[in-house]
This record gives C-alpha cells, structure tokens and sequence, in this order.
C-alpha cells in the first residue's frame, strides 16, 4: 500500500484504482484464499469494438487472471460468449493458451475443477472444465431453433446489421447501422414470438435466448457458494442478475461483496447504479486486477502456511 491514501482522489490518475474502490475491495483482498474474483469479458475485459468476432481481450490482461487464480480460491469469467470463443479470445493473449482441446460434451458441473480460470459461457448454458464443455440439459433442443432464427435474420439483415450466431443463442447488433434498431428490434420481436424463444437487451444488440431459467446471477451465486468474499466486474445489462446475486449473497449469507461497474460514454447509468464501486473501461479494469494481484500476494490468509511478501 502507498501508505497515504488520504492524497488520492477519483480524479487523480495513478498506477492504482480509486480511493473507493481500493476501500470497498479491502475484505477480498485480504481473503484471497476464500475470496472469488468473478469477471464479464466483452467491454470489461476487452475493448467494445463494431466486429464482435474481433474482440480480444486487453493485451496483458490474461496474464493478470493467472496471477489471480493462484492467489484467489476462484477466479472466474463468465460470458455471454460461446466458450470456445473465450478459450480463443483468453489465449490469444497468452500464445497457444494454456487449456487442452475441447473433446466432448457432458454434465452441467459449474466450478469443479475448470483449471485455474473457471469459464462460463452463453450466460451460464455453458461451462469448460477439464477440456470438455458441459451444458445446460435439454438445451441441445434448442439448438436448430435459434439456427433458424439466425439464419432467417442474417438473409433479411439491411447492410450493417450484424447478426452473430453464438450456437444456443443469437445477437443481433446495430453498432455500425445505429439508424436500424427499430428494423432489429422488430426482427428479433417477431422471432421470439414465432419459436418461443427470450429477448434480451445488450450495448446495441438484442439477443435471443431459449426461454430457460439460466443468467448470470444463478452462475454467481454457484460460484460464490462457500466462499466469504466476491467481487463481480461487468458493463452491460446482461450483467446486472450477477450485481443482484452479489447483494442477495450479502444479505442472505453475510458474503461479502462487491459489484464494480465498467462505464464509458456509451454506457447504460442502470449499470452503474447496480454496482458499488465503478472503474473505467478495459483500462481501468487492468490496473484493478493488476493492484488485485500485487496486493493479495502480500496476504497470508492461511494458517500455519506464511507466504512470502513479494512487493
Ligand atoms: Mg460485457
């Protein structure tokens, strides 16, 4: 620690986060070992972009995560991104990447034995734990039913909406085409009516899911379970049932918690408003994983094991 925190404002840019959020990550941060570290990964951990197929995380930020999941009881990224683009996207910024190939399907068994960072993709439908990607059962069904619906929107697209099928769910964007949101909205509208599936809302895409009980908080709240401190980091609407679960963690089961809005100009104020503390963009959220890191590895929370300090 700098010893004088009293000196640092919101406004004054530093090598560290804010004031606040330096404060309200104080318990996890001296917990680490029964602490989960939970993160969103597109406009939190990766910089917003208009081709979603190009997004890739923060140069840097991988690594950070690996440092995390060494020090912390879990560390977990949870998408609303097929998992294999995480496992793409995630190790691109580490060569080759560090998980075996996907082989085969299985068992819904969120955060058992994942490998150091715990993926969870399509909001919770699915999950990657050792080389193999398990799913919600029963949601296969649904798999040519949003084939469809994408491939019917894609064929009707007018130029510059982006349709982006994910497998078991499908958005739609109009980031480069902002004048046809009300064409989007309208299109998923009606194939959401037409195949029973859900819509909903993200930075400039809607999206299409089957009408399944699964979102982020139900993935917190599995990932938190047991642990005495979480911290969720996210910008989007998909992200707010991951703040609800943190408060209702809190105040059911005493967690202690804290939810961290990622704001830029674009951002919806309901994000913000959801979370305790916010940061700014990708940026901010490297420099709060890397203060994470550099903090935790300072804290010897387990008995009769001392750790090194290493700052
Ligand atoms: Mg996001």
């Amino acid at each position: 620690m700098d010893g004088d925190g009293a000196r640092l404002t919101n406004r004054v840019p530093s090598a560290y986060p804010a004031a606040d959020v330096r404060a309200a990550l104080s318990s996890l941060i001296g917990h680490p070992t029964s602490s989960a570290v939970v993160t969103d990964f597109d406009g939190t951990m990766s910089p917003i972009i208009e081709d979603p197929a190009a997004a890739r995380p923060l140069a840097g930020i991988v690594p950070v995560l690996f440092r995390l999941a060494d020090l912390f009881e879990k560390v977990a990224v949870v998408s609303g991104r097929p998992v294999q683009f995480l496992l793409d996207a995630l190790g691109s910024d580490v060569g080759a990447g560090p998980w075996p190939p996907i082989s085969s399907d299985g068992g819904p068994d969120l955060g058992v034995g994942l490998g150091p960072i715990l993926l969870v993709g399509l909001y919770g439908l699915e999950s990657y734990t050792d080389g193999q990607v398990i799913r919600e059962p029963g949601i296969e069904l649904w798999r040519s039913v949003i084939a469809n619906a994408a491939d019917r929107m894609a064929t009707e697209a007018p130029a510059g909406v982006v349709v982006e099928p994910k497998g078991l769910t499908v958005a739609v964007h109009w980031r480069r085409a902002p004048d046809q949101r009300q064409w989007v909205t309208s299109a998923v509208a009606a194939q959401a009516r037409d195949h029973g599936l859900t819509v909903h809302a993200g930075r400039c895409s809607l999206e299409l899911r089957p009408p399944m009980d699964v979102d982020k908080g139900g993935v917190v709240r599995r990932l938190v379970e047991g642990c005495t401190d979480a911290c969720y980091i996210g910008d989007d609407l998909g992200d707010l049932p991951a703040f609800g679960a943190l408060r209702q963690l809190h105040t059911e089961q005493a967690v202690r918690t804290t939810g961290i809005a990622v704001v830029d100009d674009e951002s919806d104020p309901v994000v913000a408003a959801a979370a305790d503390v916010v940061v700014n963009g990708p940026a901010g959220v490297l420099e709060l994983l890397a203060w994470m890191a550099t903090e935790a590895a300072g804290v010897d929370d387990r008995p009769g094991h001392p750790r090194a300090h290493r700052r």
